[in-house]
This record gives structure tokens, sequence and C-alpha cells, in this order.
């Protein structure tokens, strides 16, 4: 129906329109599909204006006159949100300059416009012209390369790279959300063109990076990025985890694809970006604390407080926000060791208390990671650790049913101790807020209100503190 519309609208304004893109490409491969680009050979705010008059009630134009953009949202119940963005361009031809990152545009045909796309299976466009409606418009073969799973440049390309130097990263960031192989030529040019991904603004960098990381697969995209020389340049504390050295016969396992195993594994159950930002984190602290021991082997002790530590530079040095995301993202990597240690025998109900405290309401998603973070060859291996964890989360559900320390909120709070004993703002609260806390995740008294004023009261008393009523 819209489609249809902008062919009746073109026609009107004789200009010539086509859908072009990465809306083609979805469209062809099968898979949901985002905004829709129109491809105006003509004046694309005009055309915008005729469509939208075409629906009621009329959807607002947005637009850029300086740019000859513009942007209507239409219903569309084929789309996931049931809206469909719709964008309108006018057909340009871009041409690099060495001196500039910055391209001149000038207005073009539909050819100059598909030359200048990153992708041959991004250059595709569809006719919605009277003569040929619906004919699909492919110079450079896209059509072979969705149906052969192949990214490649439409023109020369180390140009195309050095031209726009993003380019590399989408290359790498479709063939892991598609599922794609990169063209070995092209390939080799994003090796050779590298470097100058550092003149990329890191908010655009890091656009394609999550997206990586949200790929289904998100390991193609990451080795790829190491093999092609990227990832030292964006993320070198990552590259710095690649390698196993060996002393006396000693080697340790490779940090690198052992973190890309845990990230696949973690996002077979999960989408959420930071939980496996979280599994690309976990052990980024054992580079900087790797020890050989004699007569012991490889250690990395202390890499999980390491590892959190450098969490907050690494979230600042992508421009991730630096809020409880990211105190989310630190708190997995500083704990995520933690339920191992439960897995052995004879823990005590305040160790699996003292877990529930610290982890609080990301109890599933630590449990989650550290299911993930199983990556041993050994099927029978992973059968028992596995099975270890599983006893590790019944534990766990039974303390908490009992004491609900999941959320903890301590039951006699520092308003209280302050308004029983008269006393102001001071040490003395804090320590009798700490004492109460301790005494209930050690089990030595109930989780309760009862409980615990009984138990300051015995404390206080022997404070020297007594209560003014
Ligand atoms: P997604 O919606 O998943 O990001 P997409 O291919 O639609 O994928 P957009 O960024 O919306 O990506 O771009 C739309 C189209 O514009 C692309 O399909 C491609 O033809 C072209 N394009 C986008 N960025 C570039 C670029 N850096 N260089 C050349 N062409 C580009």
């Amino acid at each position: 129906m819209l489609f249809g519309r902008i062919a009746d609208a073109a026609a009107e304004l004789q200009a010539e329109a086509y859908v072009i893109g990465g809306f083609v490409r979805d469209k062809l491969i099968g898979r949901p599909s985002g905004d829709a680009d129109i491809v105006c050979v003509g004046n694309a705010i005009e055309l915008a204006h005729k469509v939208a008059g075409f629906f009621s009630p009329k959807p607002t134009v947005s637009f850029f006159k300086n740019f000859g953009t513009a942007h209507i949202r239409i219903p569309d119940t084929g789309a996931e949100s049931g809206i469909l963005d719709v964008e309108f361009v006018g057909a340009r031809k871009e041409s690099y300059r060495s001196s500039s990152r910055k391209p001149e545009v000038i207005s073009g045909s539909l050819e100059d416009d598909q030359n200048r796309r990153d992708f041959t299976i991004n250059a595709l466009a569809i006719s919605l012209n009277k003569e040929n409606y619906g004919q699909i418009i492919d110079p450079f073969n896209g059509l072979k390369d969705i149906s052969e799973k192949r990214i490649q440049t439409p023109l020369d390309p180390l140009s195309t790279f050095s031209d726009d130097p993003l380019r590399m990263l989408r290359a790498i960031r479709f063939a892991s959300q598609l599922g794609f192989h990169i063209e070995p030529a092209t390939f080799d040019a994003i090796t050779e063109d590298a470097p100058r991904i550092r003149i990329v603004s890191q908010e655009r960098i890091t656009e394609e990076f999550n997206k990586i990381i949200c790929a289904p697969k998100p390991s193609i995209g990451f080795d790829l990025l190491l093999k092609a020389g990227l990832l030292n340049i964006i993320f070198p504390k990552m590259a710095d985890l690649e390698g196993a050295e060996y002393i006396d016969g000693h080697g340790h396992k490779d940090n690198f694809y052992h973190t890309l195993q845990v990230l696949d594994n973690i996002s077979l159950k999960t989408n959420d970006l930071w939980l496996r930002w979280a599994a690309i984190l976990h052990d980024i602290g054992k580079p900087a604390t790797k020890k050989f021991e004699k007569g012991h082997g490889w250690t990395f002790h202390g890499h999980e407080v390491v590892g959190g530590r450098m969490v907050p530079k690494i979230f600042d040095q992508f421009k991730n926000p630096l809020n409880e995301k990211m105190r989310f993202v630190r708190k997995m990597v500083e704990l995520h060791l933690r339920p191992i240690s439960l897995t052995k025998e004879n823990i005590t109900d305040s160790a699996i208390r003292r877990l529930l405290f610290d982890a609080g309401e990301d109890i599933d998603s630590l449990m989650m990671l550290c299911e993930a973070d199983i990556t041993s060859r050994n099927k029978l291996k992973v059968k028992k650790y596995l099975e270890n964890f599983e006893l590790v989360r019944s534990r766990l559900a039974e303390v908490e049913e009992k004491d609900r320390i999941r959320n903890w909120q301590p039951p006699v709070t520092g308003e209280m101790i302050m308004e029983i004993f008269g006393i102001k703002p001071s040490r003395q609260v804090g320590d009798l807020k700490n004492i109460i806390r301790e005494a209930i995740l050690d089990g030595e008294i109930e989780n309760s209100y009862e409980a615990a004023y009984r138990f300051m009261m015995e404390k206080a008393a022997a404070m020297h503190l007594n209560p003014v009523k």
C-alpha cells in the first residue's frame, strides 16, 4: 500500500522513486526490516509531502531543506513496532578527496546513488515507477551475494574503506548479524585500511561495536575484528587477552577465545547488551594479574577485582553509559568467581547469604554468567559443573525463601537507631547497622525486626548507649 502510494506520488510529480538499501536486503533475506529508505530522482521533500497527503490522518513530514531529506512515520502491521519509518532522500553522487573525510555531495542518478553504497547487498533497489514497478535493480550482483552469503564492496574495496573507514566495522557487523562471510579481497582491504579507523568518532565505533555484541553469534565479529587488526586499535585491552604463554611446558588457555565462547554461550540465553558486555569483560583483568608460580603453574589471582576496576575506564572510553548499567557490569565481573566457590562441599548458609546480599537482584544474571563461563571441551566435566551450579541454585532458593536476603533492606534503619538512642548521625549509628547486618548474614540472628531489635539493644548496652524512652 505504501509503495503503491509512493509510485502514484512520484508519477504525479514526474519524479523517479526507488526503495533502496537495508530494507530491500532484509526483505530478500526474510529478516524483519527496519526503516525504509526511498531514493528520489527529483525533489525528495516534495515527494514526502505528496505521499503523506495520501494517508488519513496525514502523518507529519519532518524535513531538512539543506540536506533535501524528509521523514514520515506511518502505521504498518508488518513492522515490529507497528510503525514504519520512511526516509526520503534525493539521489546523490559522492566524491571523496584524500584531504578531507567529508564527501562532496551533488545530486545524481539512481546509478550514482547505488555507486556510493558500502556493500553490494546494500546497493539493491526496487523500482517504484509505473513503467517497471517492482523490478529489482541490481548493478553489482547483490542478489547473488545474498544467496551466497557474501559481503563485498561494489567498487574498489581499498578506496571504499579509506573514504569512510566506518564501513570496515559495518562489514564485520553485517557478517555477524547475518552469518555472512566477507569476500577475501574485501577482507584484505579491511586489514590494510584498519589504521584509518582512528579517524572515526567513538560514538560511531561504539554503535557498530554494540551491534556486533548483539548479533546471534558475536564471536564471528570479534574473531574478524582481531584478525583484521581492528580490535587492537579500538579495544586493545580485549586484544591483549589473546594468546597462550608456555613456561616449563605449562601453558594457560587462550583467554581471548575463551571469552568469545563465554560470550556465545551467554548469547544463547540472553539478548541483554550489558550482560553480554559482562561476558566480554569477565576475564579482562587476567593479563594484568598473570603469574607463573613454580610448581603450581599459571595463576591470575585477583583478576576479578582488577577487572572490576577496569570497567569504568573501558565504559568511559566507549562512551557507554556510566550509570547503573556500568555498575551492573562491574558487579558481574567482580562476583563472577563467587558461585564457583560455592560448588565445594560443606558450604554454609552464611556463604550463600553473603552471595545473595552482594549480588542482590542480579543473582540470576550472575548465575547465567557463571554457567556460560564453563567452556571445557570435556562433556562430562561440563555436565558435572552444570549439576554443581544446579545445586547452588537450589541452595540459593532455599536460603532466600528462609531469610529473604535478596534485595535486603536493614530491618532496623539508621533513622530508627538515631531516634531510639537520641543520637545524631555518627559513627556509632554505622557501627550498629554493620553489627546487625553481619549477624544476619552469619545466621547468628533471624532476618526480622524483632530479632534485630533485641540484638541491637544488647550491643548498644555494651557500647554504653541507652534508649531515650
Ligand atoms: P541497519 O538498519 O541494520 O543499521 P542498514 O543497512 O539499513 O542496516 P543504515 O545505517 O540504516 O543501515 O543505512 C541504510 C543504507 O545506507 C545501507 O543499506 C547502505 O546502502 C547505506 N549506507 C549506510 N551507511 C553507509 C556508509 N557508511 N557507506 C556507504 N553506504 C552506507
